[in-house]
């Protein structure tokens, strides 16, 4: 899909997900509107917020990583906040990729969602993208909104490295587990934060 084509060039600075075009435009609404995996996590080990203050945005990412002898650790997550369509369909597309996932599996899937929604890949055209998230390449040419659409993303990363090393095993440090962690806030305000 060439996206030139399909309304991105109106250059609005702040467009909803209704002008992002196209197939993405779809996939974007339909998960504003019917959000997977909104809610309580049962049982749920950490919790990590995050805000994004220059459009309102608020997540809370839920997750466990379970871990069971000869097998890799498997990540398990929800979600729940409020705020642009944007913003919680992007938490909605990452707990529908990566819940489930091992550990290792769900570190590539944030990495590959950071490359789509801050525009450093572009996938491939496809009426059926492997991952929804994909639909975040839309996003990619509206600087303002890459905050909102990594929001999610990066509070589950922060979580993730708070509390695991990177094969999904807990972190020895129970003080920086129980103590610090817990109040750590995310705010997304710059690009590059
Ligand atoms: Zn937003």
């Amino acid at each position: 899909m060439n996206l030139s084509n399909q309304g991105l060039t109106s250059m609005k600075s702040n467009p909803d997900a209704d002008s992002l075009g196209g197939l993405y435009q779809e996939i974007i609404v339909e998960h504003s509107r019917r959000p997977r995996h909104k809610g309580p996590l049962s049982p749920c080990q950490f919790c990590q917020e995050g805000k994004n203050p220059l459009c309102g945005d608020e997540v809370n990412v839920f997750a466990r990583v379970e871990q069971h002898a000869g097998a890799p650790a498997r990540v398990f997550v929800s979600f729940d906040g409020h705020g642009c369509s944007i913003s919680q369909a992007s938490a909605s597309m990452m707990c529908d990729a990566v819940n489930g996932q091992t550990f290792e599996d769900a570190l590539s899937c944030l990495d590959k969602a950071e490359d789509i929604y801050s525009g450093t890949l572009v996938p491939a055209d496809s009426e059926d993208p492997e991952h929804d998230f994909e639909a975040l390449a839309g996003v990619a040419k509206f600087p303002v909104r890459i905050k909102c659409a990594a929001l999610a993303w990066k509070s589950l990363e922060l979580l993730l490295s708070t509390h695991f090393d990177e094969h999904g095993k807990p972190l020895q440090s129970t003080t920086a587990a129980t103590e610090a962690a817990p109040k750590r806030k995310l705010k997304i305000i710059t690009h590059e934060s």
